[in-house]
Formats: C-alpha cells, sequence, structure tokens
C-alpha cells in the first residue's frame, strides 16, 4: 500500500494511527515472497525514498513542536522494527533456498567442463611461413623492415621514376609528419622491395635475403584489398645469371606445389629489374587428363597461375645502394602471400581472409 502526501493528516494523532499495524502488514506481505528480488522491492515500496514510511514522515512537519519528541520516537522505532522484519524475512529465506539446494539431486560433478575454443594461425601466416621455410632451407637469410617507410627506400632507389604511376596519391598511403623535411617523406610501404634497399645499402654482397610483411595500397575489389602481404627476396654477388634465378625459383615452386609442378618465366615489365619475369606454375585444380581443363575457372583454361614476379636488378638500383654494378649483380622476386594461399586453399574472393569471420577461420 502506498500513502502519497495528500493522504497524510498533519496532527499527530494521525501520525501515530498511521504507523498503527505498519509492522504486521509489512511481515504478512514478506511471508508470501520467495525471491531476495521481490524482498528487496517490498521494502523499497516501504521505506525507500517514494516509501509509505517516508511519507508518513513527511507528515511530521505539520505535528506540533509539543508532540514532535513523541511522534518522532514511534517513527524511528517503527523504522527499526520494519528494518528487523526485513533482515529476519531475508535469512529466512536464504536459509530455505539453501536447504531445498541440499534436499535436491546433486551437482553432476562428473560433466565435462565447457571447452575453451582454441586458435590456431592465419591462412595468411601459415602460407608465409611456408614460403619463407622453404627460402631458408635454400640458402636465403631472412630480413625484416618497417612498414612506414621513407619515400627514398620505397621508390627512389628503386629507380621508380618519379613520374611512374605507382608513385601517385591514388596508389600511395602517405603519412604526414608535420614539418618533415622533404628527404623525410614518409609513407606506408608499398611493396617489401624496401628491406632490400635497405638491406642492400647497410651491407655489402654477397647477400641472399628474404623477407615478409604487410604492405598497402589503395586498392580495394575482389582480388584487391588495401592491405596485403608480400614475400620478395634477392641474391646479390659475383656474376649472378639468370640461370641462377630459374633454378632457385623452380625449387621453390616444386618445393610449395610438388616435384612435378611445371614453371614457365614470361618476359615482363618491372621498373627495377631488367630483364624482367613473371613466372606461372602449372594449375594445381585442373589437368588436361580428366578433362578438368576447359571449365576450370581458376586459371580460365590456360592450365598455367601466374605465382611471382622476378628478374635480374637493374644495375641503377645496385648504384643507388652503394653496390657497383661493374663487380656485382643479382637477381629479386616478389609473390603476394594472399595469392598463393588463395591458390593454396581455393579461396574465391581476398577479402575474407581479412574479415576475421570464424566460420572461415575455422576450415584451416
Ligand atoms: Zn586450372
Amino acid at each position: 500500500m502506498r500513502l502519497d502526501k495528500a493522504h497524510v493528516s498533519p496532527s499527530s494523532p494521525s501520525v501515530l494511527a498511521q504507523l498503527e499495524g505498519i509492522q504486521d502488514r509489512f511481515r504478512t506481505a514478506l511471508s508470501g515472497l520467495d525471491s531476495e528480488l521481490a524482498l528487496r522491492t517490498a521494502r523499497a515500496e516501504l521505506l525507500g525514498k517514494k516509501g509509505e514510511l517516508t511519507a508518513i514522515l513527511r507528515g511530521m512537519a505539520q505535528v506540533p513542536p509539543d508532540q514532535k519528541k513523541q511522534v518522532g520516537e514511534a517513527v524511528n522505532r517503527v523504522r527499526e522494527e520494519l528494518e528487523a522484519i526485513f533482515e529476519a524475512a531475508l535469512v529466512d529465506l536464504k536459509r530455505k533456498q539453501r536447504a531445498a539446494e541440499l534436499a535436491g539431486p546433486p551437482f553432476d560433478l562428473s560433466m565435462p567442463g565447457r571447452p575453451i575454443p582454441r586458435g590456431h594461425r592465419h591462412p595468411v601466416s601459415l602460407v608465409m611461413d611456408e614460403v619463407l621455410d622453404i627460402f631458408r632451407s635454400l640458402g636465403f637469410e631472412i630480413a625484416w623492415g618497417p612498414e612506414v617507410e621513407l619515400e627514398v627506400n620505397n621508390f627512389e632507389k628503386l629507380a621508380f621514376p618519379p613520374d611512374h604511376p605507382a608513385t601517385d596519391m591514388q596508389d600511395t598511403f602517405w603519412v604526414d609528419v608535420a614539418g618533415a623535411p622533404a628527404k623525410w617523406r614518409t609513407l606506408l610501404r608499398t611493396h617489401t622491395s624496401s628491406v632490400q634497399v635497405r638491406e642492400m645499402s647497410d651491407h655489402g654482397p654477397p647477400l641472399a635475403l628474404v623477407s615478409g610483411g604487410a604492405v598497402y595500397r589503395r586498392d580495394d575489389d575482389v582480388t584487391h584489398s588495401p592491405m596485403f602481404h608480400q614475400i620478395e627476396g634477392f641474391y646479390v654477388a659475383r656474376d649472378v645469371s639468370f640461370a641462377e634465378l630459374k633454378g632457385v625459383l623452380t625449387a621453390f615452386t616444386q618445393r610449395l606445389y610438388g616435384e612435378s609442378t611445371p614453371i614457365r618465366f614470361r618476359p615482363s615489365y618491372f621498373p627495377f629489374v631488367e630483364p624482367g619475369a613473371e613466372a606461372d606454375v602449372g594449375c594445381v585444380f585442373c589437368s588436361e587428363e580428366d578433362g578438368t581443363r576447359a571449365a576450370c575457372r581458376v586459371c580460365k583454361g590456360t592450365g598455367w597461375l601466374e605465382v611471382l614476379g622476378c628478374g635480374m636488378i637493374h644495375p641503377s638500383v645496385l648504384t643507388a645502394t652503394g653496390i657497383d654494378p661493374e663487380w656485382y649483380s643479382g637477381f629479386a622476386f616478389g609473390l603476394g602471400v594472399e595469392r598463393i594461399a588463395m591458390l593454396r586453399y581455393g579461396i574465391p574472393d581476398i577479402r575474407v581472409l581479412f574479415e576475421n569471420d570464424p566460420r572461415f577461420l575455422a576450415q584451416f
């Protein structure tokens, strides 16, 4: 029962009359409740800020001064009694609940727990490790470089002409550093070739290094992601020839796709190599023998899959990194890790690799 101010009479007998029997009503009301929440709600309705007892207390203002002490003591005594009734009801409820628990069926301690799902490596990391491992076994060392790179390491020292389309605002994420001079212009590296530049600038030949990691370009569609992973490698020493390039990359692709996988090299243009080539491997999804080739969507019926770019390092790149091209030569290669992962696992859309959908990731 709630009483608002309008129902409270201003005289002291009225206040005392209102307190009359309030304990009994409260005790009876609580005895029918079977949850702690219900008990606390009933207590708030009586003793809370908007509760019945609080409303009665407001009537104290109108009590004649000579009666205030008597009425005040009565109100306080009733409040204490109500609190005691509430505490006793709460204790009683908890005792009953505990007794019911003990009388009920026991917990089955032998039931298995909920398993904690274990994570595993991302398909891009799996493929990257596998590729780096193969090159390590072929005698290459692994090198790492920063993802935020100087423009000079990303473009200039690789003999990109200043007006090359790859340097356009369209293709590159520039990093603005307030007040930095032009020679410290920075960007998110667009390829891992910058690691090659750093290593060649820091150490003299012979060098056989491979590096991998995230690179960034302003691309976003079914086969391009603004962030993707590359692996690049190079070998610089005396008398390095194109035959060595073919030998190393043939050994690599056969270890990755199997001994019998054919590989071919097609002439192609890359700004920092001369001559340059693209390497294709025989399609791993179809074969001429069983007649699946013509319908193969991955190689579009050609029987070949493009897997990497390569070439002999351009003499101007060697010169820009302090290596004498009259004395040394070298080859370089690069491949997209997502491309290899998509071919390896038959993934049609590059974007699912980065959506972090557990239904996809759980398949590896
Ligand atoms: Zn095919």
